[in-house]
């Protein structure tokens, strides 16, 4: 299987003129997040996803899209529906609680009810091709870092999915090396076409 016609990164629509996006707030109980014992890069490790908050950012925005990304990808009741109807797997959705909106036109408007996305799908990254196994890789956290004199630095690696690594999951995140974004499958891709959620939009993992 070819992962660049297999395995998207969700994004923003691209089309979509007004730009939406979110400030979220976990609200974390004490103790959730500290420093990694190996690397020392500061971990959260136990998300309160049943008591996250959501601030709707972009103020010419003048309708709820079923998408919004951002560092967690926030969906719609609607949108929810559908996948739960198409048995999507790899993530669980957690309803968030608005607290404040941005666009005027919004705040007219009756809300859908939004989710956040947690997304426990995995699949690995090809690291022959990320970084030649030459960075430094934590084995708890999987934070990378490149190596002092090493041939590889930020910026300069190609992203590619090792597909026998894929857990089969709709929604996937990178496993092996911690790095943002959120993944889907083309069966989203193409339940997101027939469905025609506002705001949705995914584009290719390559080039990294
Ligand atoms: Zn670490």
């Amino acid at each position: 299987m070819n992962p660049l016609t297999e395995i998207f990164y969700l994004d923003t629509d691209s089309k979509a003129h007004n730009p939406i996006g979110s400030n979220i707030f976990f609200n974390l109980p004490k103790g959730a997040r500290s420093l990694c014992q190996e690397c020392r890069t500061p971990i959260t490790w136990n998300a309160n996803w049943d008591n996250v908050e959501l601030e709707i950012i972009g103020d010419t925005t003048h309708y709820y899209p079923d998408y919004i990304s951002g560092n967690y990808s926030i969906i719609s009741q609607r949108l929810l529906d559908d996948l739960v109807n198409a048995e999507a797997s790899g993530f669980k959705a957690h309803a968030v609680g608005i607290i404040g909106v941005e666009s005027k036109k919004l705040r007219s408007q009756q809300a859908p009810k939004y989710f956040i996305m947690e997304i426990f799908g995995g699949i690995d990254l090809d690291r022959e091709k990320w970084d030649k196994f030459d960075g430094n890789l934590c084995s708890i956290c999987k934070t990378w870092r490149p190596r002092k004199g090493g041939t590889v630095s930020w910026g300069d690696k190609q992203k590619v999915p090792l597909m026998n690594s894929w857990d089969g999951s709709d929604f996937m995140k990178f496993k092996n090396v911690k790095i943002g974004g959120d993944l889907c499958s083309r069966k989203i891709l193409k339940l997101a076409q027939v469905k025609k959620w506002s705001g949705f939009g995914v584009r290719a993992i390559l080039p990294g």
